[in-house]
């Protein structure tokens, strides 16, 4: 699914979503700010036989080095996504505002990003809300990426918790129509592929908790080993299309619900 179609999508839901409207109205203008960059000059040099190679040892695709990316896009689109976060989120305008005075920053900042792990176990209230600027800002760049390296990954010998192609972590999943299987959604550049529907993508666990959400689609699985939760939609329960960067937006509530039961 590409930005153009999860953005028809939330806008079609917003009329149905009332409670949702600021959060949809945010996401909204964050998509419509990501599909106006123009991915030019993009390019990857390590050849599909180095890629392949990378794949087979555990590796994603990409390096965070190795990444072509348009410093003046990525300026830009940055200047912008901290205005419309500023707006939607006035509480945190001045810290917005803060990362947004510093565009010369956002390369840096973003390949940073690309190297760190999730896993750290405090992270401060402004390194998540640059996380989530970077994360946008990132996202046509990656998505492009993504959309091309795709063909590359043998989704059966991947198997593994973080994404193929950018190493990122998964912040959704899916259980397959016919299978059943597990399909997780990267966090920064929309990619899916498949895990063991019964480890926690983020330590490994093999006890997981789950609570039901308020449709019977959704569940909502919990480790209590590492505390992180992961949204996910049983596609065996539904006859209509969906699009999982869509979902993650919708199921918002889902997110409230485990931050208030002690998840991250
Ligand atoms: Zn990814
Ligand atoms: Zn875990």
């Amino acid at each position: 699914m590409t930005d153009q179609e999860t953005l028809l999508v939330l806008k079609t839901e917003r009329a149905r979503h009332a409670e949702l409207g600021d959060t949809l109205d945010l996401h909204i203008a964050i998509l419509e700010a990501r599909t106006a960059v123009e991915i030019r000059d993009w390019r990857f040099e390590i050849g599909d036989q180095e890629a392949r190679a990378r794949l087979a040892r555990g590796e994603p695709i990409l390096r965070a080095d190795e990444l072509a990316l348009d410093g003046e896009a990525l300026a830009r689109l940055f200047g912008t996504i901290c205005r419309i976060a500023a707006k939607y989120h006035p509480e945190d305008a001045d810290a917005f505002a803060e990362l947004a005075s510093q565009p010369s920053a956002v390369e840096e900042t973003a390949r940073n990003y690309l190297t760190a792990t999730g896993h750290a176990s405090r992270i401060t209230h402004h390194a998540t809300l640059a996380n989530f600027v970077v994360n946008n800002v990132l996202h046509p760049f990656l998505a492009a990426y993504a959309r091309a390296l795709k063909p590359l990954v043998d989704d059966a010998a991947w198997y593994r918790a973080y994404c193929p192609i950018c190493g990122g972590e998964p912040d959704f999943a899916a259980l397959e129509k016919e299978s059943g299987a597990r399909r997780l959604l990267c966090a920064r550049c929309d990619a899916e592929w498949t895990f063991h529907r019964a480890l926690c993508p983020f330590c490994g666990e093999e006890r997981l908790g789950y609570y039901p959400g308020s449709e019977g689609a959704y569940r909502l699985y919990t480790c209590g080993n590492c505390r992180r939760y992961l949204k996910t939609i049983d596609l065996r329960e539904l006859a209509r299309e969906v699009n999982l960067a869509a979902e993650r937006v919708l199921t918002i509530g889902m997110d409230v619900t485990a931050r208030e039961a002690g998840y991250r």
